[in-house]
């Protein structure tokens, strides 16, 4: 399909980057191409989507900071809002924050507290699913303000790491499995 070529066709493959033995995946090529972009964001929206096209999400969530660039569009697509999740100490007002371990040291995610409200399904939207960690704690500060995660939708799913276990029940949607 549309977005399954583009993305073979413009996310490059970049070995040791950002250290020796990772092969990054980069997407810039993906965003700069009107067709593959539009296409990309159309197979994201269809994770907030029933089987007739119906929205059945409240909001769309992305999280720092590739997940910004897709998830603000698919947000739009569904006509519903956008909410970012944020590295620690970048929003202003009240937030929930959630700290998870990285391969070498710890991380922390916050949103703020006012940005979903009880009892909203959420749609979470990243580029890509490695270990899980992100989609982990960005799952724990959507339920922190009282929301729903109804499921998380990914340009690639890295195969060869547990991210999947480690989002537990959430459905993943991935448009690639590498
Ligand atoms: P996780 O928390 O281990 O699942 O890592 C997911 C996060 O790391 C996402 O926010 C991605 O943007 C980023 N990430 C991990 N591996 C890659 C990669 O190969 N290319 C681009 N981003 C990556």
């Amino acid at each position: 399909d549309a977005a399954r070529d583009a993305m073979s066709r413009l996310v490059v493959d970049v070995p040791d980057y950002p250290q020796p033995g990772v092969v990054f995946k980069d997407i810039t090529p993906l965003l700069s191409d009107h067709a593959g972009f539009a296409a990309v964001i159309g197979a994201l929206g269809d994770a907030g989507r029933d089987g007739s096209g119906a929205v059945v999400v409240d909001k769309v969530v992305g999280m720092e900071a590739r997940g910004f660039i897709l998830a603000a569009p698919v947000a739009l697509a569904l006509g519903i809002g956008f909410v970012p999740v944020r590295k620690a100490g970048k929003l202003p007002r009240p937030t929930h924050a959630v700290s998870y371990s990285l391969e070498y040291g710890d991380a922390t995610l916050e949103v703020h507290q006012d940005a979903i409200a009880p009892g909203e399904r959420v749609l979470l939207i990243d580029d890509v699913l490695a270990t899980g960690g992100t989609v982990a704690a960005t799952r724990e500060l959507v339920e922190a303000c009282g929301g729903t995660c109804v499921g998380v939708a990914v340009l690639m799913e890295l195969s060869f790491l547990p991210g999947r276990t480690a989002v537990g029940d959430l459905p993943v949607s991935a448009i690639t499995t590498v």
